[in-house]
């Protein structure tokens, strides 16, 4: 009998995260253990106010999961498609049970993930992402991550030139920039998006609000950088209309439902053609190790969620020289520190 336990925690954020739609210094998440046959795998659901899931909203989707009807959990397929027809929506905690079902059948099977997809266990140049502050003080971020080879940085203000100037004072890295919905009028985004060409930028994520679907089209055709699709772009079935409105896509476990759509929409997207881009929310050691096992799939790397924690609950991807490294452990590879919630439970 498959066991599912769970536990709310608050994460605690370093730094006060600031985008172009709001700002937060704390972020709900609720995590999972999935236990069978004395093995227990670790999962974990972060719900950013901004995205419509809850604590709550969590807390009853998982009190509606009866795993009775499945004898092991390596009905993995089976298991997940019951988990997603439950409800509607609800990406974040049905990722909570695809990852942690996902650590437990490695672990059964005395592998890591990455293995169980057919990947390698590659060293990932993960960017370090620096999010919306005054000009000088983003530029001071900036400067003292030293170690990383991309930094991201959020745009979409008044100050957006600024911003990268201020940056470029700084240090002449490869950028990575998401305006995250945030510059409105096609042809001002297309003139900036050409004057970034020139500053050593690597990409824009999602430059227009995602309604705007005849203006990204337009800006698609004239984008001198890859145009990257994050908020326009959830799961599978997001993808077929991305094709046409973006270069590549903005992956993240907390959007697509967990590892299993995650891995299928990365080979849906290369198959059509498309850059991909590996990201998350604000997350712990254990989502973002998660993200990492499908790292090798990725053109550009940004889980930096887990950096800016102040209580993650769990060990997991070291950080080495800006590079995120696997343990090489079973499973995710992750360990729950003391202070986890589930430490007693599971
Ligand atoms: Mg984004």
């Amino acid at each position: 009998m498959i066991k599912l336990n769970w536990k709310s925690f608050t994460l605690r954020l370093r730094h006060v995260f600031r985008i172009s739609r709001g700002a937060r210094d704390n972020c709900p998440l609720v995590l999972t253990a999935l236990s069978f046959g004395g093995y227990t795998g670790y999962g974990e659901a972060s719900m950013p106010p901004l995205y419509g899931e809850s604590e709550q909203s969590a807390r009853s989707f998982l009190e509606s999961v009866d795993l009775s009807g499945f004898e092991t959990p390596l009905e993995t397929s089976s298991i997940l498609q019951y988990v997603d027809d439950l409800a509607p929506g609800n990406p974040a905690v049905k990722a909570s049970l695809d990852i942690a079902l996902h650590d437990l059948i490695g672990k059964m099977l005395g592998i890591p993930l990455y293995q169980y997809f057919g990947l390698p266990a590659r060293r990932l140049p993960t960017a370090m992402t620096i999010s919306l502050d005054e000009p000088e003080e983003m530029a001071r971020k900036a400067e003292g991550y030293t170690d990383f080879s991309f930094l991201k940085i959020k745009l979409g203000t008044e100050r957006d030139r600024e911003i990268i100037l201020a940056i470029r004072g700084v240090t002449g890295k490869p950028l990575f920039v998401d305006a995250n919905q945030g510059w409105t009028e096609r042809e001002a985004a297309l003139d900036f998006i050409c004057w970034l060409a020139e500053q050593g930028v690597v990409f824009v994520e999602q430059p227009l609000p995602k309604d705007k679907r005849e203006d990204q089209a337009w800006l698609v055709a004239r984008s001198p950088l890859p145009l990257i699709g994050d908020e326009s772009v959830q799961r599978l079935s997001d993808i077929r209309e991305a094709s046409s409105l973006f270069h590549g896509i903005n992956i993240k476990l907390m959007k697509s439902t967990g590892l299993r759509e995650a891995f299928r929409m990365a080979t849906t997207a290369r198959a059509l053609g498309m850059k991909l881009m590996l990201g998350c929310m604000s997350e712990t050691s254990c989502a973002i190790t998660a993200a990492a096992h499908l790292g090798a799939l990725a053109d550009w790397i940004d889980l930096d969620g887990h950096l800016d924690a102040a209580n993650d609950p769990f060990r997991g991807v070291r950080l080495e020289e800006g590079h995120l490294v696997h343990t090489g452990l079973p499973g995710l590879g992750i360990e729950p520190l003391p202070e986890n919630p589930l430490v007693n439970v599971a």
